[in-house]
């Protein structure tokens, strides 16, 4: 069923991973999909072509989140495309993995901006959009990380959860306009992020995973699709989509 039919979606970094697994699927719903990538140009037109097959719209856009003007650009020419912006996911997301010791000032930067202050961006631009269509579904991807620490990760469980922590402010502040903020918190999901773990590290994770097996973005998609979809009384949440990794 095309449940989305007339609405529309962003999706940051929507070119490849998770975030091409839910664009995909918000089209496959009849929303029309903005793609928007960084570098990986060819790919977020691929996810386009693919969602224009399944007869949605979709426009590709170029913008790195991580700076203020190009994330709240991004915002604002889907509204003039469009007319709308009715659902925003936040989904671009970067690692720079080092131990504490070793952690550069730029590995913190770029981490902070790319995953935290990005979604800061988009949301403060979409905010009185939303707010004038009495509707908004907001969806920002953390990660159990952000919720339980890790290893050679201060950076990144520090940006991620700090994206829980906004998430369910900004749901506190946005909720009288019927505007709903939740978070999801992915497990370990197979995309290339996660390729870049080596080998004999994936075997040691997989033995602390409950369904004894890593997560696929068509997983972690479907969890944003039942958000917008059927979220309407659902805001400030976090969502696990982990095969029992964190409890
Ligand atoms: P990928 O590395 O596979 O994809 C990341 C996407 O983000 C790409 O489309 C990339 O586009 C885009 N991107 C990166 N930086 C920027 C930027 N500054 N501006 C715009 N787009 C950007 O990652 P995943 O699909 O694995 O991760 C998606 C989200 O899920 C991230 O937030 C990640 O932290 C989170 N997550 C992932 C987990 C996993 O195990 N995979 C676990 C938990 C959470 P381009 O190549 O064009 O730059």
């Amino acid at each position: 069923m095309r449940r989305l039919e007339g609405k529309t979606a962003i999706v940051t970094g929507g070119s490849r991973g998770i975030g091409r697994a839910i664009a995909l699927e918000l089209g496959s719903l009849g929303a029309k999909v903005a793609i928007n990538y960084r570098g990986g140009k060819e790919e977020a037109e691929a996810v386009a072509k693919e969602i224009q097959q399944l007869d949605s719209d979709a426009l590709v856009i170029q913008a790195d989140v991580g700076k203020p003007d190009e994330a709240r650009g991004l915002v604002n020419q889907v509204k003039e495309a469009w007319g709308s912006v009715d659902i925003l996911i936040n989904n671009a997301g970067i690692t720079r993995d080092k131990t504490l010791r070793k952690l550069e000032d730029d590995d913190w930067d770029k981490v902070i901006q790319t995953n935290l202050n990005s979604v800061f961006y988009t949301v403060s631009a979409a905010q009185p959009i939303m707010q004038e269509q009495k509707f908004g579904r907001i969806v920002n991807i953390s990660s159990f990380v952000g919720q339980a620490g890790n290893f050679g990760q201060t950076n990144y469980a520090a940006s991620k959860g700090a994206v829980i922590a906004f998430t369910k402010s900004a749901a506190q502040e946005l909720g009288r306009y019927n505007i709903t903020v939740n978070a999801i918190a992915p497990g370990f999901t197979q995309t290339e992020m996660f390729d870049k773990v080596p080998g004999e590290i994936q075997e040691k994770l997989l033995t602390k995973i409950p369904l004894a097996r890593f997560g696929k973005p068509e997983e972690v998609a479907k969890a944003a699709a039942f958000l917008v979809v059927d979220g309407d009384y659902i805001t400030g949440q976090q969502l696990n989509i982990n095969g029992g990794v964190y409890m």
